[in-house]
């Protein structure tokens, strides 16, 4: 068995110090490891993901759960990639069956810090199968998905899961190599778009440097959470590119379908979740200059998020118009939008969505 893991904490704040050490929040609107800078992270709500999918699942009359599963499997893999490809000698030293096992306990911190599960390694034989207990996994597939694809790149090699329940939120995971990679893998590799400088100002925490929004969230190492002091809602820490990588394939099937689904999926998720998002003020009692700002400010929570930089909100006659730099999903972010226009102007809406470079998307939301 392996040893209880203990997060030291900012006295500050609260949030674990291994957060502030290893990703850091940046003035454009995204947030980024420190050991590879280029790869993004967002925070979201933790049955988001899962509802967004059903919802566009349902809409489709087919799942699409396979395709979200080997999506979220390349994420994973190419965060554990870059990370020992990055660091001089790690692939190596990971040639060594011990270092494995040193790099499997830590694949149990990252689970406890990106709030997906609590795990503890059960069986490992190196390029060969692992056992894993997990207790509360935010969501089978895509924590079966994220274990997967880092013992890929642990391992070099394709690995499959399964899970068997043990007793209430605690399973074993089964993850065996299996030989052979598969085409709809190969299809929904993620891309790394480029993004923009910015000028956000964060409030932070004085001394670890975190945004003050984060400390409003209790990371429990026991359970293998992350929620939130209010509402005690869960979210989890998340690559920023599994979605967009599920969305292009779904494009290619779908043509401009597919955008307009996505967006409606988000938006109802947005209109349902508006309490517990901390947006439940009564946007539809302001007008003009006072109703924009309100707007402004409730899109001031996505860099903290990570999901990018809300740089111009303008109302003009009964459209909204909303600049983001470096969304982390295009689509998403224009569900955002009008689930926003919708509660301040009550009415049903349009999002038309102009990217005007990979990293610069202007939304303009009109009434229908
Ligand atoms: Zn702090």
């Amino acid at each position: 068995m392996d040893e209880e893991i203990n997060l030291k904490r900012c006295p500050s704040c609260g949030v674990p110090k291994k957060i502030s050490s290893l990703i850091r929040w940046n003035s454009n609107g995204t947030i980024t490891q420190v050991f590879n800078p280029d790869f993004r992270v967002v925070v979201l709500p933790a049955g988001f993901i899962r509802e967004i999918f059903d919802s566009i699942s349902n809409q489709l009359g087919v799942s699409i759960d396979h395709v979200v599963t080997e999506a979220q499997k390349n994420a994973s893999r190419a965060v554990f990639d870059t990370i020992f490809d990055r660091i001089p000698g790690v692939r190596y030293a990971l040639k060594l069956d011990f270092m494995k096992r040193l790099q499997v306990k830590s694949f149990h911190q990252v689970a406890v810090l990106t709030g997906h599960c609590h795990s503890e390694t059960v069986e490992y034989i190196p390029r060969v199968r692992a056992i894993g207990r997990v207790k509360n996994p935010f969501d089978l597939d895509l924590v079966g998905a994220n274990v997967a694809g880092a013992f890929e790149a642990l391992e070099q090699v394709p690995y499959s899961f399964q899970w068997e329940k043990e007793s209430e939120n605690t399973y074993l995971i089964h993850i065996e190599a299996t030989g052979g990679a598969n085409e709809l893998s190969e299809r929904l590799r993620i891309e790394i778009p480029p993004v923009k400088p910015g000028t956000f100002e964060h409030e932070k925490c004085p001394r670890c440097r975190v945004p003050r929004l984060i400390g409003n969230f209790v990371w429990d190492e026991r359970e293998g959470t992350i929620r939130g002091k209010r509402f005690g809602s869960r979210v989890v820490l998340l690559d920023g590119y599994m979605l967009t990588a599920v969305f292009r394939e779904l494009k290619k099937e779908l043509g401009e379908d597919a955008e307009e689904i996505i967006t409606g999926a988000q938006r109802e998720w947005m209109l349902s979740h508006y309490g517990e998002l901390g947006l439940a003020r009564n946007l539809r009692m302001l007008k003009g200059r006072e109703l924009e700002d309100a707007l402004r400010d409730s899109l001031k929570t996505l860099p903290a998020l990570g999901h990018g930089n809300p740089t111009s909100v303008r109302i003009i006659d009964d459209e909204l118009e909303i600049h983001i730099h470096n969304p982390y999903e295009i689509h998403i972010l224009g569900g955002t939008a009008s689930a926003l226009y919708e509660s301040a102007f009550g009415k049903s809406c349009k999002v038309k969505i102009e990217e005007k470079s990979p990293s610069i998307v202007r939304y303009r939301i009109v009434p229908v």
